[in-house]
């Protein structure tokens, strides 16, 4: 397993619409056991593959509290698919392609998603707390959308400006 480089905005790469899986084979295994090694690496709860610049429907999630402690077993998700959302909720949300950059974003409370697993299987699941926030930021990255695209334009201002400042000059 190797720990692949995370891309990090601006990057256009992180604008593109991925592409579904259609061969659940070892390169999709490589791909999905470095994504997991690259996850650990960063300590991040989620990762889609177009982060490590791969533009394939592939996500995974592995979810922990504020202290760290695993809440979730590492799930594997090819070819996401959302059928339906219910509700609104507001969690504090920062991304490994977005360093140092939190902020409160308003997603569906819940959410039911049908997606394959390594192997080509059908699963589905309903997901709310944490997991379907997590969900959702990481099927945003498929569809090349990053969480601060979500703000106010207020809060996406401040960002722009506080974020590409150092980008500017160099040290992003
Ligand atoms: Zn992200």
């Amino acid at each position: 397993m190797l720990v692949r480089e995370i891309i990090t905005y601006p990057d256009k790469r992180l604008k593109q619409h991925s592409k579904d899986v259609e061969s659940f084979d070892e390169n999709l295994h490589k791909l999905l056991d470095d994504m997991y090694e690259t996850m650990l690496h960063s300590g991040g709860i989620g990762l889609a593959a177009i982060q490590v610049g791969v533009p394939l429907n592939v996500l995974i999630l592995e979810l922990c509290d504020e202290d760290g402690n695993k809440i979730s077993e590492l799930m594997e998700v090819i070819n996401p698919k959302i059928i339906s959302k219910h509700g609104e909720t507001k969690h504090k949300e920062g991304c490994l392609s977005v360093p140092d950059f939190y902020e409160d974003v308003v997603r569906f409370e819940k959410v039911s998603i049908v997606y394959s697993d390594r192997h080509g299987n059908s699963v589905s699941i309903e997901a709310d707390g944490l997991m379907s926030i997590a969900f959702q930021h990481e099927i945003d990255h498929l569809n090349g959308k990053l969480f601060f695209e979500r703000l106010s334009i207020l809060k996406r201002k401040k960002f722009e400006k506080e974020y590409m400042a150092p980008v500017k000059i160099g040290k992003k």
